[in-house]
């Protein structure tokens, strides 16, 4: 379950590959997103994203990322149950190597 909390989620948005079909906005769970004035799909709520993938996954031009966030993103108040923020894992061999000296 922790894959999917709130909050632990970077949703990044191309607007150049963006042709504005409003599938991400119309279909997110989290209502994550919103179509612009000029058509193109925004994050708005991007602290609401449970990380689902939906939007990854049928996003028809592949205009959108979804990312865990880095540790330092996150706030304080909702890291409880985290285990690894880094995509390369690279924190938690960092730490485990010193604290087997
Ligand atoms: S699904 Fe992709 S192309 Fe369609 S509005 Fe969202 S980001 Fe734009
Ligand atoms: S991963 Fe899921 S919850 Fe997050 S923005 Fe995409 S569709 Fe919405």
């Amino acid at each position: 379950m922790s894959a999917k909390s709130k909050g632990k989620s970077r949703v990044t948005i191309f607007p150049d590959w963006c042709k504005g079909c409003g599938i991400c906005a119309a279909f997110c769970p989290a209502k994550v997103m919103e179509l612009n004035d000029q058509g193109k799909a925004v994050v708005v709520r991007e602290e609401e994203c449970i990380n689902c993938g939906f939007c990854e996954l049928h996003c028809p031009d592949f205009a959108i990322m979804v990312q865990p966030k880095v540790d330092s993103e996150i706030p304080a108040g909702s890291k409880s149950g985290q285990v690894n923020a880094s995509p390369t894992g690279s924190v938690e061999s960092e730490k485990s190597i010193k604290e087997k000296g």
